[in-house]
């Protein structure tokens, strides 16, 4: 499993960030609390996007987070409003390489994910064919060729998953099918749930002005005071303020509010 935390507010280094408190991201790549028989350490690498006048910027490694100077050296010296940062530990069979590092993007969008899909090749195409259903059904027109899948950044779970996800969310922005973005995250974390109920899917995501998140199996932790909003795996401090979030949630955050809904049981 892998270790991933969201942050909108005031502007701050993108590499203060990534080591802020003393259980930092940074510091949960080799020593995290709470891996639920996800792994040990996140040493498969490591990404981190962030926002500029509106548009979304990255930076990955495949490399562990802590052997590469540029989170101390040069991350720091980037601020943003908002940041979303992820350490991986590759599921078995899965590749490690740079374009198999969270944070995967499209439009102003960054998504990470933490967990499994099982079977994901076989589980994938149908959530997709069951969306293109749905959504023709709906009255949109086609929206899931099963050959989008094979645009995936890298032959992994997540990248696959962000391939059907960005699409539902781009359809939704446009007032087609799906609604809202958090429609969308629901109406894909459900979907998945269905052919694969034993699916490990806490999923994060960002725009630069909001977090949405769906919280299934892996931890996750908020701290949302008046101006800013975090949500992380675990928390990276001993802040009184951060409240863990429970099993099978659909959370939206943003600076002085936090909304947790739930997803419909399987
Ligand atoms: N399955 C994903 C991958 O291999 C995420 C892994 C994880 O959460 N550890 O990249």
């Amino acid at each position: 499993m892998c270790r991933h935390l969201g942050y909108v507010g005031p502007s701050v280094g993108v590499g203060e960030i990534l080591t802020r408190g003393t259980h930092s991201l940074h510091h949960q790549s080799w020593a995290p609390r709470d891996m639920r028989g996800g792994g040990t350490i996140n040493a498969d690498g490591f990404g981190v996007a962030w926002w500029q006048e509106g548009a979304v910027r990255r930076y990955r490694n495949p490399a562990p987070i802590w052997t590469d100077p540029a989170v101390t050296d040069v991350l720091p010296q980037l601020t943003s409003g908002a940041v979303l940062g992820s350490v991986r530990s590759a599921t078995v069979g899965m590749p490690v390489e740079r374009s198999a590092c969270a944070p995967f993007t499209a439009g102003r969008w960054a998504f990470s994910h933490n967990g499994v899909v099982p079977r994901w090749r076989e589980v994938l195409t149908a959530v997709s064919s069951d969306l293109d259903v749905e959504a023709t059904r709906a009255g949109a027109t086609r929206l899931f060729e099963t050959a989008r899948l094979l645009e995936a950044e890298a032959l992994t779970d997540s990248a696959v998953l962000w391939v059907l996800l960005s699409d539902l969310i781009a359809s939704a922005e446009s007032g087609g099918y799906g609604e809202s973005p958090a429609t969308a995250l629901r109406l894909v974390a459900e979907a998945v749930l269905r052919h694969a109920p034993e699916a490990r899917l806490t999923l994060l995501l960002g725009d630069g002005e909001q977090l949405l998140a769906v919280s299934v199996h892996h931890g996750l932790s908020a701290l949302v005071t008046e101006d800013a909003a975090v949500l992380a795996s675990e928390p990276y401090d001993d802040d009184p303020r951060w409240q863990p979030v429970a099993d099978r949630k659909l959370v939206v955050a943003r600076p002085g509010e936090l909304s947790v809904d739930e997803l419909t049981p399987t």
